[in-house]
């Protein structure tokens, strides 16, 4: 009796982790497509004649009030105000689009991963307002929106549009692939010195309001990134006790 019970247990174990990793890899797969559709609508925006956007008026409790801070918290409670806010200072490396310090370290980071012999390329940085609308819209077209929110960041609500966010990769490995590179494991090392950190780590979605994304960093600066490493603390909600966590509607 007892020894069904254990095998019973470990059946619902192993279920559960196969569920998770089920979960995982549709949820890479959804943000690999996203991507892919994000720089295609960027693409078509480049050569298709304007289409002013609706202004969309910020839902209630969410704006900041310092969009320009290289310590900026977005997230799903806390978005831009206005909600298409762009940076001013946005600079384009030809490996990333970030704000002038971000790429500046960015770009000094990557070198000293070659150098270690871990070197890793962009897959996206800074995107805009206006090719989140396309993407959001398109995936809540697919699956929904309370499907999408899972995995597609409504506009005004995307870290990419601070122009402090970038997703890596190593050649054809990226997103959840990247997790198990040698790559991440140098980035988890040294990310902090030159002002990164993991923005979304594992087992804080409640607090981060995003599952792991081994593959997206953000510029918060060498002061704080080596701070929160130093304290042990791992996400901005926590180190500025400030909210997170899902939507509020
Ligand atoms: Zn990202």
């Amino acid at each position: 009796m007892e020894q069904r019970e254990f095998a019973k247990r470990i059946d619902a174990q192993v279920k559960a982790t196969l569920q998770k990793r089920i979960d995982d890899a549709r949820k890479a797969e959804a943000e690999a497509r996203a991507n892919a559709d994000a720089e295609a609508a960027a693409r078509a925006a480049l050569t298709s004649p304007s289409v002013p956007l609706a202004r969309t008026t910020n839902p209630t409790n969410c704006a900041i009030n310092n969009p320009d801070s290289l310590q900026a918290i977005i997230n799903k409670k806390r978005c831009f105000s206005p909600l298409d806010y762009a940076p001013t200072d946005l600079v384009d490396t030809g490996d990333v689009t970030m704000r002038q310090e971000a790429a500046d370290h960015y770009s000094a980071m990557a070198a000293a991963a070659t150098a270690a012999g871990q070197g890793f390329s962009a897959s996206s940085s800074f995107r805009s307002y206006a090719t989140q609308v396309t993407t959001y819209k398109y995936w809540v077209g697919v699956s929904g929106s309370v499907q999408a929110d899972t995995y597609s960041a409504r506009p005004g609500y995307s870290e990419h549009q601070t122009g402090l966010a970038v997703d890596v990769k190593v050649g054809s490995c990226a997103l959840s692939c990247f997790n198990g590179s040698s790559q991440y494991v140098w980035l988890r090392e040294n990310a902090a010195t030159n002002g990164f950190i993991q923005r979304y780590p594992e087992g804080l979605t409640s607090i981060t309001g995003y599952t792991a994304e081994p593959w997206h960093w953000r510029y918060v600066g060498m002061a704080v990134a080596s701070d929160m490493k130093a304290k042990g603390i791992e996400t901005l909600e926590q180190y500025y006790r400030v909210e997170g966590g899902d939507y509020r509607q």
